[in-house]
Order: structure tokens, then sequence, then C-alpha cells
């Protein structure tokens, strides 16, 4: 991914992509004392910026740093960067790390960096293909208690679990993994929250306590409500699974992304999802008339 034309904004400045390097011996790739972001952009303008904006910096704030731009300087620099790159449908990748001026576990005085790429994001599927459903398989990786990691920064160290798990899920023939939690509880999948809609005519989802509180899953949940669905956020157990008769993912790349198996259970997406699909579709501003990628690989 690293050699290509295009421009990636670093620390305040426009560098060419193949340039934007870091040190080997950078504190974040050690360390890993990195924040980021994965945000879409639709007809040129990122959804909910501001919101992700702010969780970069509320990241950062978890992991004992500050980020050396404000809320606004890095959303204005969002726009140096897609007007760049030319990007209309795409992507865009805020990363926030400690540098290389100190080599240790401390790095009091080390430079916190801010870099932001961006790329194109066109692939399409149509609406049928997508309402398949991915397939899930249960990790056997854990997300850790609170008390364990900062668990509601989106932070990098964070992801060694996430790659960990999808690799293995892959190998298996899967798409994905769905990850409990360290009491045995459903918490999420590697680059995206969970819903289920159970016999009650309700949409149940994992209440956030140990992992990200989705800006997708909340703007899904609110897209539900004025649909007329309840939404209740409650502790979901794997054997709780089997009663659903819906289940899909919510995410900025995922957006809603119908499941169709999770281990040997499997769902027949319907009516909901493709309801919430659209009210998705909606919100975002999607003008085409085809759905967007059941994508998921980019957290
Ligand atoms: N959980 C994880 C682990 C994620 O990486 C993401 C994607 N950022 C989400 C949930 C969904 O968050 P959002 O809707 O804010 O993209």
């Amino acid at each position: 991914f690293d050699d290509r034309d295009g421009q990636i904004w670093l620390n305040g400045d426009m560098i060419d992509w193949r340039d934007a390097k870091v040190h080997v011996l950078t504190h974040g790739l050690h360390y890993a004392s990195a924040v980021f972001e994965g945000e879409r952009v639709y007809n040129g303008s990122v959804f909910k910026l501001t919101e992700h904006t702010e969780r970069l910096h509320e990241s950062a704030r978890l992991m004992g740093f500050e980020i050396p731009y404000s809320v606004d300087e890095i959303n204005a620099a969002h726009d140096v960067v897609l007007k760049a790159n030319g990007i209309v449908d795409g992507y865009v990748r805020p990363i926030a790390w400690r540098g290389s001026e100190m080599m240790g576990v401390s790095a009091q005085k080390n430079r916190i960096n801010l870099a932001l790429a961006a790329w194109e994001w066109p692939s399409y599927f149509s609406p049928e293909a997508r309402m398949a459903g991915i397939k899930l398989a249960v990790s056997d990786w854990r997300r850790p208690d609170p008390r364990c990691a900062p668990v509601h920064a989106k932070a990098a160290g964070l992801y060694m679990i996430c790659t960990l798990s999808k690799h293995e899920a892959e190998r298996q023939g899967f798409h994905d993994a769905l990850m409990l939690d360290w009491r045995g509880q459903v918490a999420e999948a590697t680059g995206a929250n969970i819903f289920f809609l159970m016999p009650d005519g309700k949409l149940h989802t994992p209440v956030p306590d140990c992992f990200l509180d989705g800006i997708t899953r909340r703007t899904v949940i609110d897209l539900a409500r004025a649909a007329g669905l309840e939404v209740v956020e409650r502790v979901i157990m794997p054997e709780d699974m089997a009663q659903a008769s819906e289940v899909f993912l919510t995410g900025t790349a995922a957006e809603v992304t119908p499941v169709g198996q999770i281990g040997d259970l499997t769902f027949t997406p319907g009516e909901v999802t493709r309801t919430l699909i659209a009210a998705y579709d909606k919100a975002v501003g999607r003008t085409n008339d085809l759905t967007a990628a059941a994508s998921i690989s980019a957290a």
C-alpha cells in the first residue's frame, strides 16, 4: 500500500505517498503508542467527521498523550487531503503516534506525530449480493477486561487481538471473527459492532463496556428507533444467539453488513436488515442505486 501515487498529510505538510515513512525506532511501532481513526467519504465529505476527530483526541488522551492539533485543525486538514487526492467516495485514515526521539518504554518527550491518508473506495456490490450475509467464526481470543487496557480507545495495540482473530477466521474459511469478552459475553467483530433481531421483535446489541461504542452503532440505533424499532443494549451470551432471526454488523467500513452465519448457526438476513441498510444509505447520502461493498477489511 506504500508504493502508489498520491499525497499524505504529515505533521502539517503534504508529502508524496511514497515518502511518508517513519524511523524503525519509532515508539508507536515498538510499544503500540498509536491511535487512529477509520472514516468514510461520501460525495466528497467525511460522514460524522467531528465525531471521528473527537474520538481521535479522546483515544490519545486515554493513551496518555495529546495530539498537537485541535479538532478544527484536523478537520481542516481533511479537506486538504481529500482535495489533493481527488477523493469523492473513499476512506480516510488519520493516525497519531509517539515518535523516535527516545527509545524505551518511557517516552515522555517523544514528539506526537499526526498523519492523514485518504484513498478511493469505489468497490460496489449489488444489494442482493450483500444480502447473502457474511460468515463469522467465533474467536478463541477475548476482548480484555477494562482494567487490562484502555478498551475505549481506538488504539493500535488493541488490534493485535483483532488481527489474530481475523487471520484464524480466514484460515477456517470465514470472512471475519466474532469475539467474546473476558467474561464470555458476546462483544463485537474485529472491526464492527453487532446487532441481533430477537423473537421479541427488538434489536439487541451488547453493552459497549469493554469495546468501541461505534459511531455507526450509535447512528444505526438512532435510525432503528426512528423506524419504530426498539433497541435493547444488554448482556448477550453466545447461547442467546440461536434465537436471533437476523444479525448484522455496523461500522464505518462495514456500514450495515448482514451476517449469514456465526460458527454453526445460520441466519437469513431479512426485512429489518434491509430497512436499516436503506436508512443508512440515505443518512450517508449515497446517491447511486447500488449499495456499498460488504467490506470489513479496514477497521
Ligand atoms: N469495533 C472495532 C474493533 C472497530 O475497529 C470498529 C471500527 N472503527 C468498530 C467497532 C465500529 O466503530 P465505528 O462505527 O465508529 O466505525
